[in-house]
Protein backbone atom coordinates (compact mmCIF):
# COMPACT_ATOMS: atom_id res chain seq x y z
CA UNK A 1 0.00 0.00 0.00
CA UNK A 2 1.09 3.15 -0.99
CA UNK A 3 0.19 5.75 1.72
CA UNK A 4 0.19 9.04 -0.09
CA UNK A 5 -2.41 7.06 -2.81
CA UNK A 6 -5.85 8.45 -2.35
CA UNK A 7 -7.28 4.83 -4.00
CA UNK A 8 -5.06 2.80 -1.88
CA UNK A 9 -6.09 4.63 1.09
CA UNK A 10 -9.79 4.14 -0.13
CA UNK A 11 -8.91 0.18 -0.55
CA UNK A 12 -7.61 0.05 3.15
CA UNK A 13 -10.72 1.61 4.53
CA UNK A 14 -9.46 4.59 5.33
CA UNK A 15 -11.37 6.97 3.24
CA UNK A 16 -14.92 6.75 2.54
CA UNK A 17 -16.43 5.72 -0.52
CA UNK A 18 -20.08 4.33 -2.24
CA UNK A 19 -18.47 1.00 -2.46
CA UNK A 20 -20.95 -1.69 -4.84
CA UNK A 21 -18.66 -4.44 -5.82
CA UNK A 22 -15.96 -5.83 -3.99
CA UNK A 23 -13.72 -9.37 -4.29
CA UNK A 24 -10.39 -10.77 -2.80
CA UNK A 25 -8.71 -8.37 -5.06
CA UNK A 26 -10.93 -5.50 -6.17
CA UNK A 27 -12.83 -2.80 -5.25
CA UNK A 28 -15.44 -1.06 -6.95
CA UNK A 29 -17.50 2.45 -5.96
CA UNK A 30 -18.72 5.14 -7.06
CA UNK A 31 -17.25 8.20 -9.28
CA UNK A 32 -17.40 11.10 -6.22
CA UNK A 33 -18.22 13.53 -9.75
CA UNK A 34 -20.29 11.16 -11.72
CA UNK A 35 -20.11 12.33 -15.47
CA UNK A 36 -23.38 9.84 -16.61
CA UNK A 37 -26.51 8.16 -14.27
CA UNK A 38 -23.32 5.17 -13.56
CA UNK A 39 -19.75 6.39 -13.56
CA UNK A 40 -18.43 3.35 -11.29
CA UNK A 41 -14.58 2.99 -10.72
CA UNK A 42 -13.02 -0.38 -10.62
CA UNK A 43 -9.59 -1.00 -8.90
CA UNK A 44 -7.13 -3.46 -8.08
CA UNK A 45 -6.40 -3.63 -4.01
CA UNK A 46 -2.88 -3.50 -4.80
CA UNK A 47 -1.10 -0.66 -5.84
CA UNK A 48 -0.29 -0.32 -10.16
CA UNK A 49 -0.01 2.74 -11.53
CA UNK A 50 -1.88 2.08 -14.86
CA UNK A 51 -3.09 -0.24 -16.75
CA UNK A 52 0.26 -1.57 -18.48
CA UNK A 53 1.77 -1.53 -15.11
CA UNK A 54 -0.69 -4.00 -13.98
CA UNK A 55 -0.65 -5.91 -17.00
CA UNK A 56 3.23 -6.37 -16.90
CA UNK A 57 3.26 -6.61 -13.44
CA UNK A 58 0.28 -9.14 -12.44
CA UNK A 59 -1.61 -10.62 -15.77
CA UNK A 60 -4.14 -11.87 -12.65
CA UNK A 61 -4.85 -8.78 -11.11
CA UNK A 62 -5.63 -7.36 -14.75
CA UNK A 63 -7.90 -10.31 -15.41
CA UNK A 64 -9.31 -9.86 -11.72
CA UNK A 65 -10.01 -6.27 -12.81
CA UNK A 66 -11.76 -6.89 -15.91
CA UNK A 67 -13.62 -9.85 -14.19
CA UNK A 68 -14.50 -7.02 -11.45
CA UNK A 69 -16.10 -4.59 -14.70
CA UNK A 70 -18.00 -7.27 -15.93
CA UNK A 71 -20.08 -8.15 -12.54
CA UNK A 72 -19.98 -4.08 -12.60
CA UNK A 73 -21.66 -4.10 -15.27
CA UNK A 74 -24.49 -6.59 -14.52
CA UNK A 75 -25.13 -5.31 -11.45
CA UNK A 76 -25.76 -1.91 -12.50
CA UNK A 77 -27.53 -3.42 -15.57
CA UNK A 78 -26.02 -1.89 -18.08
CA UNK A 79 -25.67 -5.12 -20.10
CA UNK A 80 -28.40 -4.90 -22.11
CA UNK A 81 -27.97 -1.26 -23.66
CA UNK A 82 -24.20 -1.10 -23.16
CA UNK A 83 -21.75 1.23 -21.86
CA UNK A 84 -18.25 2.53 -21.51
CA UNK A 85 -15.20 1.21 -20.17
CA UNK A 86 -12.18 4.11 -19.91
CA UNK A 87 -8.73 3.50 -18.95
CA UNK A 88 -7.10 7.06 -18.73
CA UNK A 89 -3.32 6.39 -18.84
CA UNK A 90 -0.98 8.95 -18.25
CA UNK A 91 -0.54 12.95 -18.31
CA UNK A 92 -2.11 13.23 -22.14
CA UNK A 93 -4.38 10.90 -21.09
CA UNK A 94 -6.04 12.65 -18.62
CA UNK A 95 -4.78 10.85 -15.77
CA UNK A 96 -5.36 12.42 -12.17
CA UNK A 97 -5.06 9.43 -9.78
CA UNK A 98 -1.86 7.45 -10.42
CA UNK A 99 -4.02 3.72 -8.98
CA UNK A 100 -4.83 2.18 -11.95
CA UNK A 101 -8.94 2.39 -12.17
CA UNK A 102 -11.41 1.28 -14.58
CA UNK A 103 -14.37 3.84 -15.45
CA UNK A 104 -17.78 1.92 -16.18
CA UNK A 105 -19.77 4.69 -17.23
CA UNK A 106 -23.47 4.10 -18.64
CA UNK A 107 -27.17 4.61 -18.17
CA UNK A 108 -27.29 7.27 -21.00
CA UNK A 109 -26.72 6.67 -25.18
CA UNK A 110 -23.20 8.39 -24.76
CA UNK A 111 -22.56 8.80 -28.57
CA UNK A 112 -19.25 8.51 -30.18
CA UNK A 113 -16.06 8.41 -28.66
CA UNK A 114 -14.14 11.99 -28.63
CA UNK A 115 -10.64 12.54 -28.34
P1 LIG B 1 -8.70 9.87 -13.73
O1 LIG B 1 -8.76 11.25 -14.30
O2 LIG B 1 -8.92 8.79 -14.75
O3 LIG B 1 -7.46 9.64 -12.88
O4 LIG B 1 -9.97 9.75 -12.79
C1 LIG B 1 -9.97 9.98 -11.41
C2 LIG B 1 -11.40 9.94 -10.98
O5 LIG B 1 -11.44 9.80 -9.57
C3 LIG B 1 -12.21 11.20 -11.32
O6 LIG B 1 -13.33 10.84 -12.15
C4 LIG B 1 -12.64 11.72 -9.95
O7 LIG B 1 -13.94 12.28 -9.98
C5 LIG B 1 -12.57 10.48 -9.10
N1 LIG B 1 -12.36 10.68 -7.67
C6 LIG B 1 -11.45 11.50 -7.09
N2 LIG B 1 -11.51 11.39 -5.75
C7 LIG B 1 -12.49 10.47 -5.49
C8 LIG B 1 -13.01 9.93 -4.26
O8 LIG B 1 -12.60 10.26 -3.14
N3 LIG B 1 -14.02 9.01 -4.39
C9 LIG B 1 -14.51 8.63 -5.62
N4 LIG B 1 -14.02 9.11 -6.77
C10 LIG B 1 -13.02 10.02 -6.70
Amino acid sequence: MDNDCLFCRIAAGEIPAAVVHETDTTLAFRDIDPKAPVHVLVIPKAHHPDVAAIATADPKAAADLLAAVAAVAEAEGLLADGYRLIFNSGVNGGQEVFHVHAHVVGGKPLGPMVA
